[in-house]
Parts: C-alpha cells; sequence; structure tokens
C-alpha cells in the first residue's frame, strides 16, 4: 500500500459496499472498526485470507512463525500527544494517528495449530448499562418519530419495524454528544443533515458488525440526509467520530467469554513445551475448545464441562498425570 486511505475513504466504503464491514468484523473483531477495515482491504488487495492477527513476536509466542517473503499488515495507531505553547503556560493535548506495518495475518504464518476464538456476543443490557444510558418506554404519540434521544435517555417506538436499527441510531446521538447539544425529536423539521448522517452510519456499522438486519435502509436514510446537505463529501473529523461512537457501541455490550480465552492461552503456551505431558495437556484444552459447551461467560466457563467425553478425557489425563510424577520418582531415585 503507498498511501494510507483517509477515515473518510474506509466510511466511504463501509457505506457503500454491503457486507465490507460483517466480514471486517468477522475477521478482525479485536481491533478498532478503523482497523478492520484497513486490515480487510489491505488483505483483499494482496489475496491474502482475512483471520487473527498479530505482530512477529506476537506469533512466536503463539508457536507459529511468519513465513519468508511476507509483507507486513499496516494498522493506524492513536498517539496522545502534548504540544506545549511557548507563549502560554498551558499545553495543548490531541490525537494524532500513526500508521505503523507491523501485524501478519494467520494465513502468512505457518506452525502449531490454533483453535479459533468465537466472536463475542453482544447484549442490550450491557451496553445501555456500560454506556451509562437510560431506555425509556417510548412517550410520543407520533406515529413518524420511531425513537428520540434526550441528555442520556433514549426510548425506541414498540411501533419501530426495525428497533434495532433505531436503537442503534439513538444511541448514537447520545455517544457522539449530540444530546448534549439540545433535544432531539427525530420526527422534527429541522434541518440537522450531519448530524443524522453521523447518528444512522454508527448504527450502520453496529448493524453490519453484528450482522442484524436494516443495513439497506441506514443507506437511503443516509442519501436523503446527504442529499440535505448539498451531497458535500463526509468531512474527515465526522468520520473519525463515526467509527470511535460505533466501537464504543459495539464495545459496551460484547460478553468476552473469560473460560474460552483461558483455555486459548492454556492451549498456546502448553503447546509450546516439549514435555509430552504438557503436550497431552494442550491437546486436551484443543478438544476441549473445539467441543466442550463452554457458551457460559465468566467463573462457570473455567470448570471443565461434566459431559462423558470429557470426564472420560479427564481420567485419562489423571493417569497421565500419575504415572508421569511416578515416572519423575524413579528417575530421581535412580541418581
Ligand atoms: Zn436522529
Amino acid at each position: 500500500m503507498t498511501s494510507n486511505p483517509a477515515f473518510a475513504d474506509l466510511l466511504n466504503r463501509a457505506l457503500t459496499e454491503p457486507g465490507i464491514v460483517s466480514k471486517a468484523y468477522s475477521a478482525f473483531h479485536g481491533y478498532s472498526i478503523g482497523n478492520q477495515l484497513l486490515a480487510l482491504i489491505q488483505c483483499q488487495a494482496r489475496g491474502i485470507q482475512p483471520g487473527p492477527l498479530a505482530t512477529f513476536v506476537g506469533w512466536k509466542e503463539k508457536g507459529r512463525y511468519v513465513r519468508k517473503g511476507e509483507k507486513a499488515i499496516t494498522l493506524c495507531q492513536p498517539v496522545t500527544v502534548k504540544r506545549q505553547d511557548h507563549d502560554s503556560e498551558e499545553a495543548e493535548i490531541f490525537t494524532r494517528f500513526i500508521y505503523r506495518n507491523h501485524w501478519f495475518v494467520m494465513s502468512q504464518t505457518e506452525g502449531q495449530e490454533l483453535p479459533a476464538l468465537p466472536i463475542p456476543a453482544w447484549d442490550q443490557t450491557r451496553a445501555l448499562e456500560t454506556l451509562e444510558i437510560l431506555e425509556e418506554p417510548f412517550m410520543l404519540t407520533d406515529g413518524n418519530c420511531h425513537g428520540y434521544a434526550r441528555e442520556r435517555t433514549i426510548a425506541v417506538s414498540p411501533l419501530a419495524a426495525l428497533a434495532h436499527k433505531t436503537r442503534f441510531h439513538e444511541l448514537a446521538h447520545v455517544v457522539l454528544g449530540h444530546t448534549s447539544e439540545g433535544e432531539l425529536n427525530d420526527a422534527e423539521l429541522t434541518p440537522r443533515s450531519l448530524r443524522e448522517v453521523e447518528a444512522e452510519a454508527v448504527a450502520l456499522v453496529c448493524l453490519e458488525a453484528l450482522g442484524l438486519p436494516g443495513a439497506e435502509h441506514c443507506r437511503g436514510y443516509i442519501q436523503h440526509w446527504n442529499q440535505g446537505r448539498g451531497s458535500e463529501p463526509m468531512p474527515e473529523r465526522s468520520a473519525q467520530r463515526i467509527f470511535k461512537a460505533a466501537d464504543q457501541i459495539l464495545r459496551a455490550g460484547t460478553r468476552q467469554d473469560w473460560g474460552r480465552l483461558l483455555w486459548y492461552s492454556l492451549f498456546s503456551s502448553f503447546s509450546r513445551q516439549r514435555c509430552p505431558l504438557a503436550q497431552y495437556a494442550a491437546g486436551l484444552v484443543k478438544l476441549l475448545c473445539a467441543q466442550a459447551p463452554l457458551k457460559s461467560a465468566g467463573l462457570r466457563g473455567f470448570l471443565i464441562p461434566r459431559s462423558s467425553a470429557c470426564q472420560s478425557l479427564r481420567s485419562r489425563f489423571g493417569v497421565m498425570l500419575r504415572s508421569e510424577i511416578t515416572r519423575r520418582r524413579r528417575v530421581k531415585r535412580g541418581r
């Protein structure tokens, strides 16, 4: 890649290419939306299969090696910069974006097989709690209004055909800071085209990332409001704000399955050791990752499920552990 695309270019692709956000999210869900799109576009341009990303050292730690001659993927990192003004005492703090080419996709590496990390599920109640936004019962009688946002409160009409789309749109108004600028009512005729484009673009990104219906309606709505603002190109600052708000909303509702993450890290550390017992443990953990119903998040996920297949694996592991201990004792006594 010769030059790095601006956020406005990435947003333009997200808004005009159906499915691009969902592809990017499913392959790179641990990264920000902007970086997900950046990585996907590079993979598509170079014919690389999208998938888990890590740095050269990161892959080594997971027991995999970057193939010789593979070119790294460029991602963007925000850096907080402090600029001291010579004339005044105050320092100006702002965010700069730095592009670094340090990442490789799993398909550019070889070595130890790794279990797939599942895409974390999004939970509406959790998102509202984390964002400190209250959803109240819909109280307007206007049938044309599907939702509204006031300060840190939103409401979605029971008549809204695409409730998720309306909810993301209203959440976006709050997260983007529109509601702290004044009260909003979506049936109002006041021209506020950029706000509407921003909120609907956030809704589109969230819907596509989570595979929910309604993105095509967002496209129509955005086009309508864009015409209202004279079809001007999207300002770079707006594109940055849209990606940031979508990231905030998606992360706020994400429930990480810590149990599965634990198994994943156990597998990675066991599989790098030469000891046959550790290798066996790695195999066990991998089987558990693939088969076991570790759906439950949090603490329960740490426990080995008690299905019969796991029982037999556990007892086999127990036998192996005991024989390894006996073997080591014998070796010690023999010395
Ligand atoms: Zn709106």
